[in-house]
């Protein structure tokens, strides 16, 4: 009787354990500085953090001293046949000469995208937008979404999206990432873990997203994002068969940007098998 009321007692008082192998700071289009994505991670008692920010890794600039382990990341883009794809790349050496000229050519192509959005959206009735926003370091699509909603061309993010910024629409340049191949392979020269993230943001078929797990392995791909912020159990069910069938690792992370939508920062560790650990 005793034991048993000491394991109720334990179970109830053991804390999940949480980590976070995916979340933005300012230094792409994250709300928090790193310093305080720290602070807000270090009040969520959260293990180990990846900041994976999009295209840069500005955030290791400068970091606070926290007892968090802290594993370099960034969140690269990149197309598949045609498609934007988002690749993770994790625990790799932050000085990497060619990581360094990636990023370099990542933040050319960026601004020169941005001109492009601009101009395309120009016809929609957003004037100036690339001269609004070209003294940023880092322009993204939410910037455009913010524009789209000061102007009142769009009621809100989701509208901009929906309309003109998503997966087809008018603003969705692409091709000008560097290729598939070449993100997976500047990740495993810096000694990093290629991530594929958020595997159903693609709404692929189920034939066509093996196809991309199958590519992605076949170039040194080493894992699949399973839990991507809040999700469907179903979905988390799914990728950890995806995960299985192809004999991959396991990653997991919020996807944390801001306080707006439904990600918080931090992921049960336990929620997953075949989790990768550093
Ligand atoms: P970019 O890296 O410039 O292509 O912008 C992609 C980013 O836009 C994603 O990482 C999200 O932060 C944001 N985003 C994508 N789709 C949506 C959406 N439907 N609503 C709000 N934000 C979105
Ligand atoms: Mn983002
Ligand atoms: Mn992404
Ligand atoms: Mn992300």
């Amino acid at each position: 009787m005793i034991e048993l009321l000491f394991l109720v007692l334990s179970t109830r008082l053991m804390k999940p354990l949480l980590v976070d192998f995916h979340c933005h700071s300012y230094c792409s289009d994250g709300e928090l500085s790193p310093y305080e994505l720290i602070k807000l991670a270090e009040k969520k008692n959260i293990k180990v953090l990846a900041i994976t920010d999009h295209d840069t890794i500005d955030a290791y600039k400068d970091l606070p001293a926290t007892k968090i382990k802290i594993i370099p990341g960034i969140e690269l883009s990149t197309t598949w046949n045609k498609i934007g794809i988002h690749i993770i790349g994790l625990n790799f050496d932050l000085n990497s000469k060619p990581l360094h000229k990636a990023i370099k050519l990542q933040k050319q192509a960026r601004k020169q995208r941005a001109k492009t959005i601009a101009e395309r959206l120009e016809k929609f009735g957003l004037k100036n937008a690339y001269e609004k926003l070209q003294d940023k370091d880092y322009i993204g699509r939410p910037d455009f979404a913010k524009l789209l909603i000061e102007e009142g061309i769009c009621k809100d993010f989701q509208q901009a999206f929906k309309k003109f910024l998503g997966s087809g629409k008018i603003g969705d340049v692409k091709n000008q990432w560097l290729s598939f191949e070449e993100v997976l392979s500047v990740i495993k020269n810096a000694g990093g873990i290629p991530v594929l993230a958020h595997p159903l943001c693609y709404k692929l078929t189920n034939a066509k997203l093996k196809r991309l797990v199958a590519d992605f392995k076949h170039n040194g791909g080493k894992a699949i994002e399973v839990i991507n912020g809040y999700q469907n159990i179903n979905k988390t069910e799914y990728l950890t068969q995806l995960c299985q069938d192809f004999d991959m690792q396991a990653s997991i992370g919020s996807d944390y940007h801001n306080q707006l939508g439904w990600n918080r920062l931090g992921v049960e560790a336990k929620l997953v098998d075949n989790l990768i650990s550093f």
